[in-house]
């Protein structure tokens, strides 16, 4: 493998960012890893540009190598930046999350369909200067890239649910059970995670088509339910191989361009600047 800054002739289609537990992309064929300079920094680390069947791929782990960068702290402008100047059409984001409803359990994906931002000093926009953009969030993933993460998933044989409502929370620590009951109880979440806000957001002003592959790891402290270590260890580790092959799945459904007729992402900017 070799170690080269982006040159021009290096592109990718789609995007997997990895997220805890994914880091090595190791179904990447030919990797080469790329570092990308942006105008806001650099990326959680190298990309790694290659194919899976045959369809340019680029992977980037979203906490970096070894897990270095906690959520609150990861430059999201300059992997949404790098990937899209790499060409990337698709991303699709691989998360672990944390379960707030007995019936998502651990083990099971969720592909949401909808989020709430609880987040409290990120920075959220590419448009913080001369020009002002509001995008439309009222359907915040693509719906094309959805169905077929669902699809994919189902076919693979492992338990999806195909709605749910991810809230984000700013960590790096846990919720405290108060606030696990208002996220649970009046705020109708689903799904619990650190990581989803700003990144969607940005792949949307970058007119990306973006979605989530959700991975339950635990239930979030509502449940007072304890769980060993191992236990997440276990599930983590057979979340990420069903993620895995999930990915080498969707990757050749993803070689066209993002059709108009489907979904809205590649629009996202016609009626949001100011
Ligand atoms: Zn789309």
């Amino acid at each position: 493998m070799i170690k080269i800054s982006k040159p021009s002739g290096i592109e990718a289609h789609v995007a997997i960012i990895g997220g805890s537990g994914l880091y090595d992309p190791d179904m990447v064929e030919d990797p080469v890893e790329v570092k990308v300079y942006t105008p806001f920094g650099e990326p959680s680390d190298f990309i790694t540009v290659g194919k899976i069947k045959g369809i340019r791929v680029a992977f980037l782990p979203r906490h970096g190598r070894g897990h270095r960068i906690p959520p609150h702290l990861i430059n999201y402008r300059a992997n949404i930046w790098a990937l899209k100047s790499l060409g990337v059409k698709w991303i699709l984001s691989i998360s672990a999350v944390g379960s707030l409803r007995e019936d998502y359990k651990p083990g099971d994906f969720v592909v949401p369909d909808q989020f709430i931002d609880m987040t409290k000093c990120r920075t959220y926009s590419f448009f913080d200067g001369a020009v002002v953009a509001h995008v439309s969030m009222a359907d915040p993933f693509c719906e094309d890239l959805r169905r077929k993460v669902i699809g994919v998933s189902k076919k693979l044989g492992y338990q999806v649910h195909d709605k749910g409502t991810y809230i984000c929370i700013e960590g790096p620590r846990f919720s405290t059970r108060a606030e696990s009951r208002v996220w649970r109880e009046v705020f109708k979440a689903d799904i619990i995670g650190m990581t989803l806000v700003p990144e969607v957001n940005l792949a949307c002003e970058a007119e990306l088509c973006y979605a989530v592959l959700a991975m339950v790891t635990d239930y979030d402290v509502w449940a007072e339910k304890p769980v060993t270590a191992e236990e997440v260890e276990r599930i983590m580790k057979q979340n990420v191989e069903r993620a895995k092959n999930v990915i080498k799945e969707i990757v050749p459904m993803l070689s066209g361009e993002p059709s108009p007729e489907k979904c809205s992402c590649c629009r996202a900017l016609r009626y949001a600047i100011v």
